[in-house]
């Protein structure tokens, strides 16, 4: 069933056209994989579809749940069911962690602990009650970011998850373990027609492939999707021959 469908999708930034002739469409369920060298546009894909006002949609429209969101906001984006982890999440001064998550899982305000069923998700990522008091990310270390992002994601449980470069600038036995959380968002424990979750996860190099089972990748080429398939091959392809090579492999099949 088709959750997300972008069609013939160009973007400008600053009177700039970054993308162009993008099409992408991501079932219920499914996990993409997005690759491609640094200034690709990847980045610029992930804000447009947030729904950023300063990356402009000239051409094309996405298609959320059958309806066209291409000139929605991103608070209307995130109510119909988008969720997103940042690359560099900011701290929140004077917001505590467990109000947040209180505000993000829906719980009144005027209900004092968070529900057994956040506990819950706060002790399996390993954090406790007293994180609950901090402010948000606020001298919190890198690895307490990411999975406090986590967090506030499985609170939300959003149907839609993009994850911009959640690997880079993270060492390796840490990649494996937000491996197992993003596998946690997007339903992994499930067998593949049960899943609810799809995701859009955004890498340059693709070592959190290791861990994380995806369904289909694409390789962006100056804002171009230049070559879409199974993710162990591209994968390989980029790893012989870089992503020029792995691209001509596309066009050749
Ligand atoms: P990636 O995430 O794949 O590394 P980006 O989407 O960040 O790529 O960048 C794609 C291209 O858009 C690059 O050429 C970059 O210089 C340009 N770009 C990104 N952000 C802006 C901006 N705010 N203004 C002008 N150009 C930008
Ligand atoms: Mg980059
Ligand atoms: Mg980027």
């Amino acid at each position: 069933k088709l959750l997300l469908e972008i069609t013939d999708l160009a973007v400008e930034v600053s009177g700039k056209e970054i993308l162009s002739d993008v099409d992408l469409r991501i079932d219920k369920g499914e996990t993409h994989v997005l690759l491609g060298p640094n200034g690709a546009g990847k980045s610029t894909l992930f804000m447009t579809l947030l729904g950023f006002p300063k990356y402009n949609v000239t051409r094309g429209e996405i298609i959320f749940k059958g309806e066209d969101i291409t000139h929605l906001s991103t608070t209307e984006r995130v109510r119909k069911g988008f969720g997103v982890s940042f690359q560099n999440p900011p701290s929140i001064r004077g917001v505590r962690l467990g109000d947040l998550l209180k505000i993000e899982h829906g719980e009144k305000d005027e209900d004092k602990e968070l529900s057994q069923e956040m506990m819950d998700l706060v002790y399996k990522l390993k954090f406790d009650e007293r994180f609950l008091e901090r402010d948000v990310n606020l001298g919190f270390s890198g690895g307490e970011v990411k999975r406090s992002e986590i967090l506030q994601l499985l609170a939300q449980s959003p149907d839609f998850i993009m994850f911009d470069e959640p690997d880079s600038g993270v060492d390796i036995e840490n990649v494996e373990l937000l491996a197992e959380e993003i596998n946690i968002l997007l339903d992994k424990d499930k067998k593949p027609g049960l899943r609810e979750k799809s995701g859009l996860l955004i890498t340059h190099l693709g070592y959190i492939l290791n861990f994380v089972a995806a369904d289909t990748a694409h390789v962006l080429m100056d804002g171009k999707i230049a070559c879409s398939g199974s993710p162990d091959e591209i994968i390989e392809d980029i790893r012989k021959e870089g992503f020029h090579g792995c691209v001509e492999c596309c066009q050749i099949q």
